[in-house]
């Protein structure tokens, strides 16, 4: 009988962590050292460095996926909104969140400004933040209005774990989020590089897995991944390199993933899970943590229709930035239905990528998505097109 490789190992776990609605990670994390607590945010981006300094863990809730039946959660929302918060809610009323000791939401969108209410009505024992961010990126200003943010953050955590959070241990987490960032950044110009042998359907579980471990654990298996998934050679097809655009909230099945894989596309960017990627470079961690953790978001951070762009100007630069450094031969706009954000940025974007001559494609889906057909038919036709019609 031959052995499992190890690169199918590391998938495997990373698959059953990503399929546990019951948060058992978490579970296992808080019960080997009693008395330590877990804080859950929402996409897109949070700084985990503060609950980390703070003793505790971050926990990414990125819905219920396709799963999950919602039931109660329907009652709360519109039935034209997003599935997240719905499923989000759900995994709330059914327990399921119950080993979190408070919530983070991110600015991000009306929907989730709305859950965040609507978790401190639901859940009055449990600590909750409306984390909001700067729309303006001088430092004076939206920079002072940031560290106010944090300040307070750090303020609060402290007081849940009964002492206050240090500089020195933020800058601590600094460290341990800025190897974490690193793995990541290196996985993610691995598949840009070899993307036949780090299938984007295994690299998305990877990024998953880090939304309920420690950086300690994850970053480790990043890079274990990364050596064994190049221990074993897999076949290169001719496929197109795509980007793929308009997924930073909530996500899209994994079923949709490996559909897009296997209609002929190599993703070699995306914006699945940004919390993981949202700082761009290092932040210093020799300094004073919440200036740097300011200066990181304002000036080096990830785009996304979720973030402020202040000029005209600035929008589709990033998405263009990705399409030419990853060398894609076209981009998928996947977005979830009734994303605001998502939905509003896309016809920029598009005439951005129509003005350069680079091939686009859209859809919309929802967490639960169950006909993958017209999707691996549309992104087939995309990838035929690219191959046959965009070749120099
Ligand atoms: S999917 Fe879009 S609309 Fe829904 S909560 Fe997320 S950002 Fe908001």
């Amino acid at each position: 009988m031959s052995a499992v490789p190890p690169v199918l190992k590391i998938v495997e776990r990373c698959q059953k962590l990503f399929e546990d609605l019951d948060f058992n990670a978490v579970k296992q994390w808080k019960a080997a050292v009693p008395g330590r607590k877990a804080i859950g945010f929402m996409p897109v981006y949070v700084p985990c460095e503060l609950i980390h300094a703070a003793g505790m863990l971050p926990v990414g809730i990125l819905g219920g996926g396709d799963q999950l039946e919602v039931i109660q959660g329907d009652a709360y929302y519109q039935s034209y909104i997003c599935r997240i918060p719905r499923s989000t809610i759900e995994l709330g009323l059914t327990g399921r969140l119950d080993c979190l000791d408070g919530m983070l939401f991110p600015s991000i969108c009306d929907v989730i400004r709305n859950l965040s209410g609507m978790w401190q009505m639901l859940f009055k024992d449990k600590y909750v933040k409306y984390l909001d961010v700067p729309q303006n990126y001088v430092d004076s200003i939206g920079g002072s209005f940031y560290i106010s943010e944090l300040e307070n953050l750090r303020e609060d955590l402290g007081k849940l774990r009964g002492k206050p959070v240090t500089a020195a241990e933020i800058n601590a987490s600094i460290a341990v989020y800025n190897e974490n960032r690193r793995a990541i950044r290196d996985l993610y110009a691995y598949r840009a590089a070899k993307p036949w042998q780090a299938p984007t359907s295994e690299v998305y579980l990877l990024l998953r897995a880090g939304m309920v471990l420690p950086p300690e654990e994850h970053t480790p298996l990043v890079r274990e991944y990364i050596a064994a998934a190049d221990a074993m050679p897999r076949p290169k097809r001719d496929n197109a390199r795509v980007v793929i655009n308009g997924s930073f909230c909530e996500q899209p099945p994994l079923a949709l993933i490996k559909s897009i894989e296997m209609a002929g596309c190599y993703v070699v960017d995306d914006d699945f899970i940004l919390a993981t990627r949202w700082l761009l470079d290092d932040v210093p961690s020799d300094a004073n943590p919440l200036e740097e953790l300011s200066k990181a978001f304002l000036h080096r951070s990830a785009s996304t229709a979720a973030k402020y762009d202040t000029t005209r100007e600035e929008k589709g630069v990033y998405l263009l930035k990705q399409v030419k450094t990853r060398g894609a031969e076209g981009v998928i706009f996947a977005a979830p239905s009734f994303c605001d954000p998502a939905l509003l940025e896309r016809p920029m974007l598009q005439d951005i990528l129509a003005k350069q001559k680079i091939p686009y494609t859209a859809f919309k889906y929802a967490e639960n998505t169950g006909q993958m057909a017209p999707i691996r038919e549309q992104a087939g036709t995309f990838a035929d097109s690219i191959k046959l019609w965009s070749a120099a």
